[in-house]
């Protein structure tokens, strides 16, 4: 199977997910991210609570919870 780039990014800083600094959920890569919305994953609390501020002041904060981008691929994202 052949590697393939790494496309997913936080949504506010660009940061590629798997970066050093990008916060896992429990701290562990295969677990996914800790943070995301509707329209991407994000690195860090600082970076979710810029995209929630963003957002607020834009007016398109979602009224549901966003549903965990990692699940929604199938087969699920594996990075080794
Ligand atoms: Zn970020």
């Amino acid at each position: 199977m052949l590697a393939r780039p790494e496309t997913r990014r936080c949504t506010e800083c660009g940061l590629p997910y798997g970066a050093a600094g990008f916060a896992c959920y429990h701290g562990d890569i295969d677990q996914g991210p800790a943070y995301w919305s509707d329209r991407g994953i994000l690195c860090s609390p600082k970076c979710s609570l810029a995209h929630w501020k963003r957002r607020d002041a834009d007016g398109s904060l979602p009224s549901v919870p966003a549903a965990d981008p990692f699940l929604l691929d199938q087969p699920p994202f594996r990075r080794r």
